[in-house]
């Protein structure tokens, strides 16, 4: 049923506590942890607890959960003191642009300048 965890997914398994993370926050819909592979000082993904592929995929299904993913990007954010000198908030979708796990979630990347356009 769409939203239900998926077996084969990685972010599923962090959510279920199955996979270790360093999770920085967590509300009822979403976790926050850093990124294994971190691209800047700070980088931290969002995902929402429920599954889906991607994030136009759970803005559809669920509005709410995508809002609450924005606003833990923006505390994430404050938490990590990055706001002054700019963050990005980056949500990778299809192979194409480097998604690589089909779990919806927000790169928050900061604490280094951010050129523009990305790679
Ligand atoms: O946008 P994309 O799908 O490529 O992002 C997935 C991200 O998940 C990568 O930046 C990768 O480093 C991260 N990751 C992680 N912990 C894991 C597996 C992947 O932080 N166990």
């Amino acid at each position: 049923m769409a939203g239900e965890p998926q077996a084969d997914c990685l972010f599923c398994k962090i959510v279920a506590g199955q996979i270790p993370a360093t999770v920085v926050r967590e509300t009822e819909t979403t976790v926050a942890f850093r990124d294994i592979n971190p691209q800047a000082p700070t980088h931290v993904l969002v995902i929402p607890k429920v599954h889906y592929a991607d994030a136009a995929s759970l803005v559809e299904a669920e509005p709410g959960v995508a809002a609450d993913i924005l606003r833990e990007a923006g505390q994430v954010a404050l938490d990590e003191k990055i706001v002054e000198h700019g963050y990005r908030v980056v949500f990778n979708t299809g192979s194409g642009a480097g998604q690589t796990v089909f779990h919806a979630h927000a790169h928050v990347l900061g604490g280094r300048g951010l050129q523009w356009p990305p790679g």
